[in-house]
């Protein structure tokens, strides 16, 4: 099973995957928690030249193209082995993020940013997308006062931030089968708890 967490900075995915982790494994689930980009040794080297503060030259499209390189060698290397094991696979961000962020943000033609997506993929979907929907102001705050160490791409623009949430909103109207909406304006606590609702609901064993 490959589970997806999708959403703006400052959204809690990566607090809330180290918060459901444990209470998931001593339930006796058997899960592989990872990271895009990064995850493994190539992918977390693309992911430095991603982030590098002096690599502003990079445009819209190398972007697209790195992002979607670091995630076939993370797919091959460690996604796919790990659900062919019959593993649950968790990433902190996947294909929706490109579509927000290079796409609905950045301005490349969705319709692009899917197809490379789907050249990088071969097609394979997540079984489940959590996205965690927070209001701009509220993640960046969090993103500033956190103890998380703030990357180039974090510094982006109000604006910036706006056009990826109302991007993750298009795409979650557009495929309610796969992706549920959480929402992470609320106390981080209440937030794990969704979760936890969420995956109680959809994956009942
Ligand atoms: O998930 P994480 O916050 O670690 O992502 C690293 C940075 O890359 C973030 O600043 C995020 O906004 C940015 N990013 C991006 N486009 C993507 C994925 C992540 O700009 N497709
Ligand atoms: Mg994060």
């Amino acid at each position: 099973i490959l589970i997806t967490l999708e959403g703006p900075e400052g959204a809690g995915k990566t607090t809330i995957l180290h918060k459901i982790l444990p209470l998931l494994t001593q339930a006796g689930a058997d899960i592989l928690t990872t990271r895009e980009p990064g995850g493994i040794r190539i992918a977390e080297s693309i992911r430095e030249i991603i982030l590098a503060p002096e690599n502003t030259a990079i445009d819209g499209k190398t972007e697209l193209l790195l992002f979607a390189a670091a995630r076939r060698q993370h797919l091959n290397e460690k996604v796919r082995p790990a659900l062919a094991a019959g593993k649950i696979v968790m990433i902190d961000r996947f294909i929706d993020s490109s579509v927000a962020y290079q796409g609905y943000a950045r301005g490349i033609k969705v319709a692009d940013v899917e197809a490379i997506n789907h050249f990088a993929t071969d097609g394979l979907l997540p079984d489940l997308t959590l996205y965690f929907d927070v209001d701009t102001a509220v993640g960046l705050s969090r993103v500033m006062t956190g103890d998380r160490e703030v990357n180039r791409l974090d510094l982006e623009t109000q604006d910036m931030h706006q056009k990826v949430r109302a991007g993750y909103q298009a795409i979650a109207k557009a495929n309610p089968e796969r992706i549920v909406t959480i929402d992470a304006s609320q106390a981080i606590d209440q937030v794990v708890a969704a979760t936890l609702a969420t995956l109680q609901t959809r994956f009942p064993e």
